[in-house]
């Protein structure tokens, strides 16, 4: 799609102002192709500078993270919290430890997140923070050090009404409780509002495990009863081997899916029969390992396919669930040729642009991270509902509040994509309808 004329000039300015930066300028051109319809309609969206405003944070922070490993020798890694958008409620978006993070992708994190959590409807501005840190082979002491330090700078930028964090790569329940156990420890505070994914013992909510997981399924079950098809007995990839994958794979079996593969960095495993939830469960909640080993324990018909692309394996359903840019044009193609029905992101932007018109192209149901992975910081700002009422809900009851939310998500981005001339288009649905509420919100509060 191209860029509208009235937009062009805005999109220059915003790539020379973050240069060096390809992944938020991958996500700031995808959301400005969308609002091209938005402006034609509704001219007034292009005054104030209130499209400039919503491509720059509102703050952001870098700082130094220092700590020191098992064999007592300093370590130096870099932090950030990009706060980009607080026009409904508190900076809100999750914390990523992966030695690929840059202020660049902490940004394109951040954009996303503030249409995402829009979209959910519900009180929360956007946010993303993180590091360069590389937890893996790190021992739970290195990483509890870690945590600490990394607080030790975050805790005066964050709060309950200000900013707040969670999970997200690299970063699950062990961490958020090492963060949140030093942020009482130097505020004196017992603030459980100010982090979600906490564990259930102190304030975390049933089901935020699940809930990223659970709800891109609840999404793609939607887009498949617009076509008055179910998940029932489809065949399913699911890229990545994290918390979204795991939940994944646990609701789409639930729903009667077969899940041939998954995937972690290194490569993918490919089970005709379907995969072992119990033992994936095991080998990377409990003994943290890799799916090499999962094809090791499981043996038989597994095979473990170092490198290559889970995507070569034929599906009716595939979810990318592990990470930016990791489904290709090429990918795409051959997801198509081999019969792809439905497409739903676990990750953030895990399509690239080409994979994405591949899949419009040739009308497959796609659904954009931004609505179908929402279900997560959904599920945290139940999180902070019941902390701020310290109650707390029953697994049935959040669930049931999720997959509510969820069919809300669709609802409206099928609504806005229909109502702006172009029914299944999800991109635009969810671009158009989660800028609407930012924007209208912003000129709300005046410059
Ligand atoms: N990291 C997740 C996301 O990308 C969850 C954020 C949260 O719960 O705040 O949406």
């Amino acid at each position: 799609m191209n860029i509208d004329e009235k937009l062009q000039p805005i999109l220059a300015a915003v790539l020379s102002r973050n240069a060096g930066e390809p992944e938020f300028h991958q996500a700031v051109r995808e959301v400005l192709e969308s609002l091209g319809r938005v402006v034609a309609k509704h001219p007034d969206y292009a005054d104030d500078a209130l499209i400039e405003r919503i491509c720059e944070p509102e703050r952001q922070i870098i700082f130094r993270v220092p700590w020191v490993d098992d064999r007592g020798r300093v370590q130096i890694n870099r932090g950030f919290r990009v706060q980009f958008n607080s026009a409904l409620g508190p900076y809100k978006g999750g914390i990523r430890f992966h030695p690929s993070v840059n202020l660049g992708i902490i940004k394109f994190l951040g954009f996303e997140q503030t249409f995402k959590n829009a979209l959910t409807g519900m009180p929360i501005g956007g946010g993303k923070g993180g590091s360069d840190f590389n937890p893996r082979g790190r021992s739970d002491g290195e990483i509890m050090r870690f945590c600490q330090s990394f607080m030790t700078e975050l805790h005066r930028h964050v709060g309950e009404h200000t900013d707040v964090p969670a999970g997200d790569i690299g970063v699950g329940g062990r961490e958020v409780g090492y963060m949140f156990g030093q942020y009482k420890r130097l505020t004196n505070r017992y603030e459980a509002g100010v982090l979600t994914g906490k564990g259930l013992t102190y304030g975390g909510s049933q089901a935020r495990r699940e809930a990223t997981g659970y709800g891109a399924v609840y999404f793609v079950e939607s887009m498949l009863a617009t076509r008055k098809q179910k998940i029932d007995g489809r065949r399913a990839a699911v890229s990545g081997s994290g918390n979204v994958a795991i939940y994944t794979i646990e609701k789409l079996q639930q729903l009667g899916a077969r899940i041939v593969a998954c995937s972690d960095s290194n490569g993918y495993i490919y089970d005709e029969r379907g995969i072992d939830l119990g033992l994936l469960k095991e080998v990377k909640e409990v003994r943290r390992a890799r799916i090499s080993d999962y094809a090791e324990l499981k043996g038989g018909p597994v095979r473990y396919i170092e490198g290559g692309s889970i995507w070569d394996v034929p599906c009716e359903i595939a979810m990318p669930s592990a990470t930016q840019n990791e489904l290709t044009g090429k990918d795409a193609m051959t997801l198509v040729k081999n019969g792809v029905v439905a497409v739903g992101e676990g990750a953030n932007m895990p399509c690239t642009p080409e994979a994405v018109r591949a899949f419009q192209a040739a009308g497959v149901l796609y659904a954009p991270g931004k609505a179908a992975n929402a279900g997560g910081v959904a599920t945290s700002a139940l999180e902070m509902q019941q902390n701020a009422s310290r109650d707390s809900w029953t697994f049935e009851q959040t669930e049931a509040r999720l997959a509510a939310i969820m069919r809300g998500i669709h609802d409206r981005c099928a609504q806005t994509a229909e109502s702006y001339g172009a029914p299944g288009d999800y991109v635009l649905g969810a671009n158009i309808a989660g800028f609407v509420r930012v924007a209208e919100s912003m000129r709300a509060l005046g410059v």
